[in-house]
């Protein structure tokens, strides 16, 4: 683990970062891939973006409010979040 360096960017790992882990990851010069110490995940750079941009799913609806969330088989219903309604 000498070795072990930052890349000239930090990514998060986006298989601890789903348990709720915010670690950044080691790049790996010959490979040309990042790699978590903690737990088993490596990947290239363009692998660490999709699969982070995956995981903003969790948040993908910080903006918006849910107005019905239905029955299980269909997609609640949303809308744009705006603010408080002036009373
Ligand atoms: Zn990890």
């Amino acid at each position: 683990m000498a070795q072990s360096k930052k890349g000239k960017l930090n990514y998060r790992c986006p298989s601890c970062f789903i348990r709720d882990i915010d670690i950044d990851m080691f790049y790996d010069e010959k490979k040309k891939e990042y790699y978590c110490l903690r737990c088993c995940f490596h990947g290239s750079e363009e692998e660490v973006l999709r699969l982070n941009d995956m995981l903003k799913f969790r948040y993908k609806w910080m903006e918006k409010r849910v107005l019905d969330f239905g029955d299980d088989d269909k997609a609640p219903k949303v809308e744009d979040y705006k603010g408080e309604e002036e009373k």
